[in-house]
């Protein structure tokens, strides 16, 4: 996921003074993050004294990263892989969410405490709603038993989907994810599967939703084989890889006129939540939609009107 474009018009226009404050995000690599342009554009929109940058921070300095957010205060930072699991260990006050998620991409600094929170299955359940998924008594599958897959996991689970069935390449993985799930999931039966089930007609015939959490297609030009045929015509595929836009995962799902959306949408939303916890104010999420659109050289996208859940 490379940055495509120098920053942003909008992020331009950010004039430092000795009174700006900074948001940042730490990873290794973090070059290619889209991040800064994405909150430069909403402060810069807000006209906010503020300011987003990013912070190589190798996973060894992390602890020592994060514990110098209360003495340089920052306003708080966005964390990337695997950056997202470590953090668990140094900060002070965790949200329910990061703890049920066994993960923090967003530390937040409240009067010089660290709060770790995770704003990615929320971003997810915002972009499939967004999308417009009636997902309310039906079957999702996850493929990948990951951070990522947690995060779709709560997600299909928050959309009160009947099933979830979570398909990995390591079983022992999706079932531990399972297991995990299970007890705070109301209405949800979670269940895991090896790759094999993304052949199996009737599972497939089943399925509104199949989501991607593997980091399949990013790299590689080739997504595991799966019976695409099989699925509903309104089954969504959705991608939480972003670059290329038509993945491999999402290509034959598109060609078969299946809806397919990839994970620009998720990082936005994800992102817009980590905006209003650093800032306590509203994003202005149709300002940041832009930002990102143009760092991947897209046409700006309108919201689609969410569907009652
Ligand atoms: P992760 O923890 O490394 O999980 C990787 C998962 O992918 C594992 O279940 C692994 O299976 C599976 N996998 C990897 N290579 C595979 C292969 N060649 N064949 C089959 N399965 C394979 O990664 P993660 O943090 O969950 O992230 C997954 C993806 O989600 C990444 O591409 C990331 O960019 C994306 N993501 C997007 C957003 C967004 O905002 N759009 C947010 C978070 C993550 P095994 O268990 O068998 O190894």
């Amino acid at each position: 996921m490379t940055t495509r474009r120098p920053p942003a018009a909008a992020s331009q226009r950010i004039a430092i003074s000795g009174g700006t404050r900074i948001a940042a995000v730490f990873g290794d690599p973090v070059a290619h993050s889209l991040s800064p342009a994405i909150h430069n554009a909403a402060y810069a929109a807000l006209a906010m004294d503020r300011v987003y940058l990013a912070c190589h921070v190798t996973l060894e300095r992390l602890p020592e990263a994060l514990r110098a957010i209360p003495a340089l205060d920052l306003l708080g930072v966005n964390l990337t892989v695997p950056h997202k699991q470590a953090a668990l260990e140094v900060v002070s006050r965790l949200s329910a969410e990061a703890r049920l998620l066994g993960a923090a991409n967003c530390i937040v600094n409240r009067r010089g405490v660290l709060y770790g929170d995770n704003t990615d299955a929320r971003g997810l359940e915002q972009a499939l709603l967004e999308i417009g998924i009636a997902l309310a008594g039906r079957l999702a599958i996850v493929i990948g038993a990951g951070g990522a897959a947690a995060a779709a996991i709560v997600a299909a689970a928050r959309l009160r989907a009947r099933r979830i069935v979570i398909v990995n390449r390591t079983l022992a993985r999706a079932e531990t994810l399972a297991k995990r799930f299970a007890p705070a999931s109301r209405s949800s039966l979670i269940e895991a599967a090896g790759l094999d089930a993304l052949r199996d007609t009737e599972l497939m015939a089943d399925a509104a939703l199949l989501m991607n959490a593997t980091p399949l297609g990013l790299k590689t030009a080739r997504f595991v084989p799966l019976d695409y045929r099989a699925t509903p015509r309104d089954c969504l595929f959705y991608d939480l890889v972003y670059a290329p836009r038509v993945t491999p995962f999402l290509k034959p799902a598109a060609k078969l006129g299946r809806p397919s959306v990839d994970g620009a949408t998720m990082l936005l939303h994800q992102g817009a939540l980590a905006f209003r916890l650093f800032n306590s104010v509203p994003a202005p999420i149709e300002v940041m939609r832009r930002a990102l659109m143009e760092q991947l050289g897209r046409p700006p996208q309108p919201r689609r009107p969410a569907r009652a859940r």
